[in-house]
């Protein structure tokens, strides 16, 4: 089969080869994998992967939608029935996972990270991390949601109280997660201020439904967002961007108010400021991914038409190293796709 492996680190370290099907385990299932999205994560693999146990070389790729290939006899699944990817192996045993809370598993494998991912004609997953969804579905928006919108969806709507009455900020609403959770904040009726740069990119936002849009690079972004709270600042920050924005982020909170990360594109050491922390009674999130009843609602929510994935374009497997420039891009709005069943050559953007 094809796969995109990351053979040594750096941008000249992935190439599209021919590998062998992965062996099926008993209890999983082999999917043939329709389409996938590029993370952030995968930049940080190929670049990096410093702090997560694995081996190269191996198949790049966190999510994606397949179709059943095979199965055990006793499956409740079927050849050709689709499905979309949790991104995790996980022990089911663990106190976490026992918990519900299967992103904490202590023995988690995610895909693409830890072990083979879905940048690849076959994936073999236990059937506990596959969701069916039906054969209508759109390849290209569901590929999107097993990371990007799955971290989304537990940042918005697992980590503070959310409501009409809401105001959520969201920076550097660009990005695949950012500008996911942008979308889910305005499912939940809140009311939505985002930070991007640029003409396209702020007239994409305004055209979306978000409350107001702010040009980081000609407005002054905490002022700005002072006087459209009345002085109170955000309910909810949403700041994967880190150092470069943590600073403006806490600005922005209002007091007993909210922020949460789940990325640090720009360094991850930013100043702690504790007396602003404390005096104003903010709370700090971490988040990543979501546990296996997120990813059910956040799916049915999809199904239900509540949001769709915004796609920023579509690439070929061929044409991976194409789709991480473009994830780098500075002109990127949403998520970058990977069609595996596409032809060589094939782009649609
Ligand atoms: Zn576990």
């Amino acid at each position: 089969m094809k796969a995109a492996i990351l053979h040594r680190r750096g941008a000249d370290g992935v190439a599209v080869t021919d590998v062998d099907r992965p062996h099926r385990p008993q209890g999983w299932a082999l999917v043939r994998m329709l389409a996938a999205s590029v993370n952030r994560v995968d930049l940080y693999m190929r670049d990096n992967g410093a702090g997560i146990t694995h081996a190269l070389p191996q198949i790049m790729g966190v999510d994606g939608i397949g179709e059943i290939e095979e199965t055990d006899a006793r499956s409740t699944f079927r050849k050709g029935e689709r499905v979309i990817l949790y991104p995790y192996e996980f022990c089911g045993t663990c106190r976490h996972c026992l918990a519900g809370n299967q992103p904490l598993c202590t023995s988690a494998r995610v895909l693409g990270e830890h072990r083979d991912g879905t940048f690849a004609e076959f994936v073999t997953l236990p059937e506990a991390s596959l969701r069916k969804v039906p054969p209508e579905t759109d390849v290209h928006q569901a590929a999107a949601l097993g990371v990007a919108y799955l971290t989304a969806w537990r940042m918005i709507f697992g980590k503070a109280t959310i409501d009409p009455g809401s105001v959520v900020l969201i920076v550097g609403a660009g990005g695949g997660v950012s500008h996911a959770a942008a979308q889910l904040a305005l499912v939940a009726g809140a009311r939505v201020i985002v930070t991007t740069s640029g003409a396209e990119k702020t007239a994409h936002f305004r055209a979306t439904g978000v409350d107001h849009v702010i040009d980081y690079k000609t407005e002054k972004v905490v002022d700005t967002v002072m006087q459209h709270t009345g002085g109170e600042g955000a309910d909810i920050v949403i700041d994967n961007v880190g150092e470069a924005t943590w600073g403006q982020s806490l600005r922005c909170t209002a007091r007993g108010g909210h922020i949460v990360t789940c990325g640090a594109t720009t360094g991850g050491n930013p100043s702690a400021e504790l007396q602003r922390l404390f005096i104003r009674q903010l709370s700090v999130h971490g988040s990543t991914m979501g546990n296996l009843e997120e990813f059910r609602r956040l799916v049915r929510a999809f199904e239900a038409g509540r949001f769709a994935p915004h796609i920023d374009s579509v690439y070929p497997l061929d044409r991976v190293n194409d789709a991480f420039a473009r994830l780098e891009h500075p002109g990127r709005v949403g998520k970058v796709v990977i069609d595996i069943s596409a032809p060589a050559g094939f782009q649609e953007q």
